[in-house]
């Protein structure tokens, strides 16, 4: 072969390489689970466990006051976005996917006021996530209702299961952030954009409302035969909660297909308590305390007004409770609107097609 070919031939080859090279530069960064960093791995068998904490703040922790559990808290008013900046970036509600845990039960009663309200103006990254196969849900949410084929009761088996379908299919969806919100939580789309903009999705944030002023302590079946206890922080289920991709990549030892079923049954804890454990237990993440997220635990009468319209998530109380909802006044009356949550999302959204055109007073 003569010189000048073989040179043509090795350009091309230096060419393709080098072509070759800058391809894999421009992959999309599938980052591979982190490893955890000092943690073992989830073993499979459970080890006995004493009784834990109850759902939703029932915690058996006796835990105290600890000096500084306050860090991390949240200012009244999230950051602005930095577009660009070191930690925020230009976020769109794209990148938000948002798990609402729903029961048969609760489809007509619950459900149906959410997709009539807040569904409506983020359909494209909310996932409903049920345990029956209903065919008029089907119709409305299609490929966005998840039937976990998790059981219809309320133990901590069940919620644990819906839990761990939901992790799985935000991995899965490749979004930056992963919001869980429970079926009686209304969602402001625009203020939970305004608060995730301020981070980064591949910082390690974990940002929602504790429903106690204390850490839990819990005996620690992951990390020791049990005989050690471990305190944090989690964030309540009722008040949803958020968590950036870079930190959920780190759960995934424990977390990821099947291994959070594990993990809780393990730990004894339900499952907002198990993903506080593994972040804040297990890799030392921080909880950030927002008071922007609301469950029925608190008292919902106190927010009022324009507040109202601020905050990223909100909810009502149960049929006993049921007086216990936020304050807004002049579009629809309490009977019409028992929840509230009509009237908050026709504040927000007036343009909306069954909301009064006049304010009634
Ligand atoms: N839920 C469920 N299965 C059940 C009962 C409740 O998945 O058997 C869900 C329900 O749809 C809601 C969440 O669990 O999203 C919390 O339920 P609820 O509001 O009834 O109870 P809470 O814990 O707030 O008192
Ligand atoms: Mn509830």
């Amino acid at each position: 072969m003569s010189g000048p070919c073989l040179g043509l031939r090795r350009a091309c080859v230096l060419l393709s390489v080098t072509a070759a090279a800058l391809l894999l530069l421009l992959l999309p960064r599938a980052r591979p689970p982190a490893a955890p960093r000092r943690r073992p791995p989830p073993a499979a068998a459970p080890g006995p466990s004493p009784p834990a904490a109850g759902p939703r703040g029932g915690g058996s922790g006796a835990a105290g006051r600890r000096g500084g559990q306050w860090r991390g808290r949240l200012a009244r008013s999230p950051p602005a976005p930095r577009g660009g900046g070191p930690a925020g970036e230009g976020l769109e509600l794209e990148d938000i996917f948002i798990a609402v845990k729903t029961t048969r039960k609760y489809h007509r009663s619950r459900l149906d006021l959410l997709l009539q309200t807040w569904i409506s103006r983020a359909r494209g990254q909310t996932f409903i996530f049920t345990d029956w196969e209903d065919r008029e849900l089907r119709l409305k949410a299609g490929d966005h209702m998840i039937n976990t084929n998790c059981s219809a009761v309320h133990t901590r088996q069940a919620l644990c299961c819906k839990m761990s379908v939901e992790y799985d299919k935000f991995l899965e969806s490749g979004q930056k952030w992963f919001c869980h919100v429970d079926d009686d939580n209304y969602v402001n789309p625009r203020t939970l954009l305004r608060l995730l903009s301020a981070f980064s999705h591949s910082q390690d944030v974990y940002v929602g409302r504790p429903s106690l002023d204390h850490p839990i302590e819990a005996a620690d079946h992951v990390q020791s035969d049990g005989s050690t206890t471990v305190k944090f922080w989690f964030a309540t289920g009722g008040a949803g909660f958020c968590i950036s991709r870079g930190l959920a990549l780190k759960m995934s030892p424990w977390a990821s297909l099947g291994n959070f079923i594990s993990t809780a049954e393990r730990v004894r804890l339900p499952d907002d308590c198990t993903i506080g454990y593994i972040i804040e237990g297990l890799l030392e993440v921080k909880l950030l305390h927002s008071p922007l997220f609301h469950s029925h635990l608190e008292n919902l009468q106190r927010l009022q007004g324009e507040s109202v319209l601020q905050q990223v998530t909100l909810s009502y109380g149960d049929p006993e409770n049921k007086h216990n909802v936020v304050s807004v006044g002049g579009v629809f009356g309490l009977q019409q609107d028992p929840t509230r949550f009509k009237s908050v999302h026709c504040l927000l959204y007036p343009d909306t097609i069954w909301c009064p055109t006049k304010k009634i007073s």
